[in-house]
């Protein structure tokens, strides 16, 4: 049994890319072999002491270390446990090989990436087999306890059930299957932290707050899991004491009560998506210390601080001891405020980024244990700050308030389906299987120059306008001349398909070095959504009618979706994100109307996201799907039937959310085609989809050129799922990752693979 100290203070884990993207640029540029491997360890190094050095002048009596990564927390996991998958072995160089998994090689495919539960945070997924064979690699955690030195260094691992929950099998063994040898290794681990002196370690298990373990059909319930497996954990005999954490929603009584039910020393919970309620539920929890994450690490407002130390004496009595800390790492908020001078002294107030964050944690400890009268300076401020929220005008606009009370469900409806496809094709006149893309073509050195020039204050709005205009019209040229049916403007003035409109609508405020790190190197700047939506002004007529006036096909309008909008910025905390989402589609929903009133016959509105925000937990997943579908129809059907309005998804496994896609009653959906294009095609037919869709036949995430009579067969195979007239021919996604010559070749073979199947799809 471990005799640690308590500690009152702390975060779960800081922001880790550099507050100017250090770490970014010196990874990167050790990638092009710029610099050498000891130039960026060089980088790392300072980060690592300065986050460290940041915490303690904080006044936190313990701090999180081995919270840094070269690029992922699951990938530094799957090393440490020693289930990196065997391909890599093949690279000798520890550090490249590192790489290798996560980016791949010439030869080497990366590891997979998906979405970190439901933040914008994205891990690479680990592979296991029947040939896994775990074993310790302790030196990442060790060398970084070393470099934080300290009794108050508290190493944060993620937790053997949530690595398990997290990967995938890649043969036909439960990833569970192995969970005694992988526990084994952490056991050892313990061993190892004790003896190089760590007091506490904290050990990650966001995974019990879903559903993923309890639907695993291989292993108990989560409860059970979390039961034995810290069971086992605890009953080490030479260990640091365990902190147990979960976050990103409530884990239940069930499971906190078989964690409470071992020899942990410390659960953490996570108190602002999590309920204090639950803990009433688990009188267990009397022995140990609570980590009570009452200051919101994922998302960026500032804390109500006398509601958090209201819940934290709530749950006081509960807990043999309470400490203060975030309810999640703060890895998903950018550094701090200080470098934000665009802010206006209202909306600054509101905010808390990590470092605010950090002393926000600090004051509430103060005041749980000296008294509220200890900080009452800071708690005053902190009020006086908030109270402004409640009276800015920006934040409850009547206007929009009243149009959307008075939203009616037959405003959410067009008219039938298939009449509107009749009144469509006879406007439009296309062949049949119709090609187009999906938005964006290749962003051009010139289009990255423009901007930056814009912004140097080198050339003026006018010139900048006039460079992308022409940019727009070679792209019209190209498509004319590649054959295309349905034409784009190619997105060249768009820097982000949210940010470019969070800039254009009242409500949001884009920051300016707000930058979040998303995956290994790739960071973004999540605009923030802090009062009520209002469009000034159309936002794109201007664009695509000039493309149009350039040709005599149709030119699709081009629109970001409500939840797209949603999910990829930080949204208000005073209002259901419903509401939110109604907001944002009305203000598309009236440039929908614009667009179509300037003479544009074909409107798409991108949704990528929907999946993204479907809640952890099953039970909620209805409801959030239905709200998620209405704002899309929201935003969409305010136009004629005469007006086709066309929608895209990528970016994932679409399984739970197909019925919803049919929900969404766009006339046509273009959808990558992960899978194949039949597979995506027979489960839209099993969910009864009658409209328009266009599995992507031609993979916009390679450079590779797919030939003609590969395309030729996808379309044939899909044309055995739907019938002709409902088949349209597209990419999988917009173009602007891509170079100009591939992508034109791509499209030359995708239009010549549409004209193939034409003649035998028409008879
Ligand atoms: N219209 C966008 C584009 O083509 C869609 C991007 C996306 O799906 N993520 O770039
Ligand atoms: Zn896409």
């Amino acid at each position: 049994m471990s005799q640690a100290p308590d500690f009152t203070a702390t975060v779960d884990g800081t922001p880790r890319i550099g507050p100017n993207r250090e770490l970014k640029r010196a990874i990167e540029s050790y990638w092009k072999g710029q610099t050498d491997r000891a130039s960026l360890e060089k980088v790392a190094a300072g980060l690592r002491a300065d986050t460290t050095k940041q915490l303690r002048d904080a006044g936190f009596d313990s701090i999180p270390v081995n919270t840094f990564s070269y690029y992922d927390q699951m990938l530094d996991t799957a090393i440490m446990v020693g289930a990196l998958a065997p391909r890599f072995a093949s690279v000798s160089d520890d550090l490249d090989r590192y790489f290798a998994a996560a980016r791949g090689t010439a030869d080497l495919t990366p590891l997979e990436m998906t979405k970190w539960f439901d933040t914008n945070y994205h891990y690479l997924v680990p592979e296991l087999s029947a040939d896994t064979a775990y074993s310790l690699d302790a030196t990442k955690v060790l060398a970084e306890l070393a470099e934080a030195g300290g009794a108050d260094a508290r190493p944060v691992v993620i937790g053997p059930i949530t690595f398990l929950a997290l990967a995938k099998s890649t043969d036909d063994t439960s990833r569970f299957e192995k969970i005694d040898e992988l526990v084994e290794v952490y056991d050892q681990l313990l061993g190892k932290l004790a003896e190089a002196g760590a007091t506490w370690v904290q050990i990650d298990e966001p995974a019990l707050v879903t559903d993923i373990v309890d639907n695993a059909d291989e292993v108990a319930t989560a409860a059970e899991v979390a039961g034995s497996v810290y069971a086992r954990l605890s009953g080490v005999a030479n260990r640091p004491a365990i902190f147990v954490n979960t976050y990103f929603g409530d884990p239940g009584a069930t499971v906190l009560e078989a964690l409470a039910g071992t020899g942990v020393e410390a659960i953490g919970v996570d108190l602002v998506y999590g309920s204090a309620d639950t803990l009433k539920k688990v009188p267990s929890l009397s022995s140990k210390l609570l980590v009570a994450g009452v200051v919101n690490g994922r998302n960026i407002w500032r804390t109500d601080l006398d509601k958090a130390l209201a819940t934290l004496e709530s749950v006081k009595g509960l807990a043999r001891a309470v400490a203060v800390s975030t309810s999640c790492s703060t890895l998903h908020v950018p550094y701090s405020l200080e470098p934000e001078t665009e802010l206006d002294d209202n909306l600054r107030g509101w905010l808390a980024f990590a470092a605010e964050k950090f002393g926000e944690v600090a004051t509430l400890a103060t005041a749980l244990n000296k008294g509220r009268d200890a900080v009452k300076k800071e708690f005053d401020a902190s009020a006086a700050a908030l109270a402004t929220r409640a009276t800015d005008p920006r934040v409850k606009v009547a206007a929009v308030r009243e149009r959307l009370a008075a939203v009616s469900e037959d405003q959410l409806a067009r008219g039938e389906s298939q009449a509107r496809l009749a009144a469509q094709q006879e406007r439009l006149g296309l062949p049949l299987l119709p090609t187009t893309t999906i938005g964006s073509y290749p962003q051009t050195s010139a289009i990255r120059n423009a901007r930056a020039a814009l912004r140097k204050g080198e050339i003026d709005e006018a010139e900048y306008n006039n460079r992308m205009r022409s940019e727009i019209d070679d792209v019209i040229e190209l498509q004319e001349q590649l054959g295309l049916d349905v034409l784009v403007h190619g997105e060249p003035e768009r820097n982000d398909m949210v940010q470019y409109f969070a800039e254009q609508l009242d409500g949001f405020f884009a920051t300016q070095n707000g930058w979040v790190q998303s995956y290994g190197t790739r960071c973004v700047r999540p605009p923030i959504l802090f009062g009520d939506v209002v469009r000034q002004q159309p936002m794109t007529v201007d664009w695509i009618t000039y493309a149009q006036s350039k040709t005599k096909k149709p030119v699709k309008g081009m629109l970001t979706g409500p939840v797209t909008i949603l999910a990829w910025s930080f949204v208000r905390d005073d209002q259901p994100e419903k509401d939110s989402a109604n907001q944002i589609a009305l203000a598309i929903r009236d440039e929908c109307v614009d667009l179509e009133k300037a003479g544009i016959g074909v409107i798409q509105v991108d949704e990528p996201a929907l999946r993204e925000l479907l809640p952890l937990r099953d039970a909620d997943k209805p409801e959030y799907l239905k709200w998620a579908v209405d704002s899309f129809r929201l935003s969409t059907a305010g136009v004629e039937d005469t007006t086709q309005i066309h929608t895209h998804l990528c970016y994932s496994e679409f399984g739970e959310v197909i019925g919803a896609i049919a929900d969404l009653d766009a006339d046509v959906t273009s959808i990558e085609a992960a899978r194949s294009a039949m597979e995506v095609l027979d489960d839209l037919n099993a969910v009864g989809f009658k409209n328009g869709v266009g599995p992507g036949v031609y993979d916009i995430h390679s450079p590779r050129v797919p030939s003609t009579e590969e395309m030729t067969k996808s379309l044939q195979a899909a044309l055995k799922a739907v019938p002709a007239n409902r088949l349209w021919v597209n990419p999988d996604c917009g173009l602007k990752t891509r170079g100009n010559e591939e992508v034109t070749a791509s499209l030359r073979n995708l239009v010549d693979a549409a004209k193939a199947v034409r003649p035998a799809a028409k008879a």
